[in-house]
């Protein structure tokens, strides 16, 4: 049996995999189909404090991980299907090791962003495609970008976008937005966005020097048009990776895990979150790393609270 197992290996499970590791609790890291998590898709990081030259997202995990086995955390590959948490410990059945027992469960599984399927879109992410404004605007300074969505996360980044570039393009495939009205306002106000609205992305068009444009169907015309931009950003939302845990789980109406205000504790005791799987707000590295850090030391006092409980028995 374990006393901790971590699910997920992006900057908040490693992070608290090293603080564990540190604290001789030996956790086991489970490592999932994508290990490194999101910033493995990124090229370049220049906003992760200790890197004044910025530093390659695969290099930033993989120094982490090093980090955490430094420690003594063990890690394992495997595919977690589902989870039992009605009683003690806790068990994972998981595909490719089996079922493991823990007495206590750090879930970091983070979130994906979600694409549109289009062709252009996979081949060209990190050559013009990107699912995050704050980590790759800044590589399109002067130039033109289109920014995909209607929601506030859409909105959020076309304003922010336009600190960069020269021109924002906003399509959205409705004419009504889904954005709050004060975010609404605040882009209508900025006079280097514009609007594409009623636009049903179809393409993203490419050359051997990357990204050109986007190509959409405009629903009233029926008409194909070309936006031309060296960035498209895509901003339709996330989906939480929380389906293995079946509902055991407290959620929002969205799927991310609900921590109590100010911890990484979830409904159940014992189970703590951490990252973007409970982050629909921040969801940068290193807020990421910091709550991986909470998760890590909330855990500590809880098996130590066992502990403590056991020995007065
Ligand atoms: P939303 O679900 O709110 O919006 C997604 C947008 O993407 C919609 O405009 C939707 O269009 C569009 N979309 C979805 N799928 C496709 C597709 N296949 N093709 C074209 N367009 C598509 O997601 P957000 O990430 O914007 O927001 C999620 C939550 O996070 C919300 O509750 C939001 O308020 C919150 N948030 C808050 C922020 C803040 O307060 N600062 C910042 C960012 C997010 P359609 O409307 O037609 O479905």
């Amino acid at each position: 049996m374990y006393k901790s197992i971590i699910v997920g290996t992006g900057p908040a499970g490693l992070t608290a995999a090293i603080y564990l590791a540190r604290a001789n609790m030996k956790p086991l890291v489970i490592e999932g189909p994508q290990p490194g998590g999101q910033l493995t898709t990124t090229t370049e990081i220049e906003n992760f404090p200790g890197f004044p030259d910025g530093i390659m997202g695969p290099e930033l995990m993989d120094n982490m991980r090093k980090q955490a086995e430094r420690f003594g955390a063990e890690f394992r590959t495997g595919w977690v299907n589902s989870v039992e948490l009605e009683s003690r410990p806790f068990k994972l059945n998981v595909e490719g090791i089996g079922e493991l027992v823990t007495e206590t469960l750090i879930l970091s599984t983070g979130a994906t962003a979600k694409y549109l399927g289009i062709p252009g879109e996979q081949d060209n992410i990190g050559r013009g495609v990107s699912t995050c404004a704050t980590c790759d605007g800044f590589f399109f300074r002067g130039k033109e970008i289109v920014v995909i969505g209607g929601g506030d996360s859409a909105l959020e980044e076309a304003n922010f976008l336009t600190r960069f570039a020269s021109k924002v393009t906003l399509v959205n495939r409705r004419e009504e937005l889904r954005a709050s009205k004060i975010m609404q306002d605040r882009v209508r106000a900025n006079d280097k966005v514009q609007w594409s609205l009623n636009r049903t992305p179809i393409e993203v068009s490419a050359n051997e020097k990357g990204v050109n444009g986007l190509k959409v169907l405009n629903n009233q015309t029926g008409q194909e048009e070309l936006i031309e931009a060296s960035g498209v950003f895509v901003a339709i939302g996330h989906h939480p990776n929380t389906a293995f845990l079946g509902g055991k789980i407290t959620t929002d109406a969205n799927g991310y895990i609900v921590v109590t205000p100010g911890t990484s504790e979830t409904n159940i005791p014992g189970v703590f979150a951490c990252g973007d799987v409970q982050d629909t707000k921040y969801r940068q590295a290193i807020t990421a790393a910091g709550s991986g850090c909470m998760a890590a030391m909330d855990c500590e006092k809880y098996i130590e609270s066992l502990e403590y409980s056991e020995v007065k028995i």
